[in-house]
């Protein structure tokens, strides 16, 4: 028999999953704290519910989606919420640290309650999609029991290890690298428009340079995995032939007047890693200045 599930917060990713399970012909009680959110479901067949503890009460699987892990936590730890929460299902997607993921656990196991954290990586029009991607950690066991509810959510449900924190921790590795890209992304533009050159024309290149860049993000990836920093016959590009490009960039930077804040920080780890000899050493060198 399929779980009844409830779905705490409505906001864009929490409707999101709240249609998911409905579509996949889940039992679905939904809260919101703005009940305006939470009413437009009743069309949808879903059960509104006045409270956290009566969605809870009426549940197998909370489903929480707040903005924060402190939102989520005056909302589960009323002793009216915990208590109905006892024998229960949480599984958290609100985004939070991986210390706070092993904090709600901590939690979750003194209130008797089990507890799987969730990381959505996707946004809310992927969801239930084949391609929608959510990571989870926590006890294997309660995954392989529900793989086919997190099937409801997107076609790529993920178990990623029984450290209840590395889904989280997993989640800011992979938007840490995303951020990277497009920090980036508003340098390029500057670039372009400082030089008048025509962001469509911009486009164009990206997508032909993109497997070199993918290219040379997998090399990274192996050679950090193997911590081969030295150059060596696949070396791509020497780090000193990273820094002399590096060094016109900079260069534009300030002959245009751009912000220079991104590639200053970079700048800092390059030399960083110069003055401890790297110079002719693989560009991957660098990651050894990262902890
Ligand atoms: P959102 O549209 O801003 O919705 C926020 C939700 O949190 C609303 O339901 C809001 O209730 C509720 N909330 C905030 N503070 C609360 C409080 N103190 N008490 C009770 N409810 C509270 O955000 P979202 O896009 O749905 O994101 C929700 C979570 O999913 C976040 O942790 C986000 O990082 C994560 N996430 C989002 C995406 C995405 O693409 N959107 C992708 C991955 C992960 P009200 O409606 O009453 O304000």
């Amino acid at each position: 028999m399929k779980p009844t599930i409830a779905v705490i917060g409505l906001g864009r990713m929490g409707s999101a999953l709240a249609r998911a399970f409905l579509a996949a012909g889940y039992t679905t009680h939904v809260w919101n704290r703005s009940p305006d959110k939470a009413t437009a479901f009743a069309d949808q067949g879903a059960s509104i519910a006045p409270s956290v503890s009566v969605a809870a009460a009426a549940a197998d699987i909370i489903v929480v989606c707040v903005s924060t892990y402190a939102d989520s936590d005056r909302l589960l730890r009323s002793p009216e919420a915990a208590a109905t929460l006892r024998g229960k299902l949480i599984v958290q997607v609100s985004s939070g640290s991986p210390n706070q993921a092993r904090e709600q656990a901590r939690w979750a196991a003194g209130n008797g309650t089990a507890y799987l954290d969730g990381a959505i990586m996707a946004t809310p029009d992927f969801i239930g999609e084949p391609g929608g991607t959510v990571l989870y950690s926590g006890p294997r066991a309660l995954f392989e029991a529900n793989r086919e509810v997190f099937a409801a959510l997107g076609g790529n449900p993920q178990f990623v290890g029984e450290d209840v924190g590395h889904a989280s921790a997993l989640d800011l590795s992979l938007l840490g690298q995303m951020w990277g890209a497009l920090f980036g992304q508003f340098q390029a533009a500057a670039i372009c428009q400082a030089e008048g050159i025509a962001l469509d024309l911009f486009e164009e290149h990206r997508q032909a340079f993109h497997p070199v860049v993918e290219g040379a993000v997998v090399d990274l990836v192996t050679r950090i995995r193997d911590r081969r920093f030295a150059a060596d016959a696949e070396t791509l590009a020497s780090l000193d032939v990273h820094y002399g490009a590096f060094g016109l960039l900079l260069q534009l930077c300030s002959e245009r007047g751009l912000h220079d804040l991104v590639p200053k920080a970079q700048d800092s780890l390059f030399r960083k890693a110069i003055e401890a000899g790297h110079r002719q050493d693989d560009f991957a060198a660098i990651a050894q200045f990262m902890r």
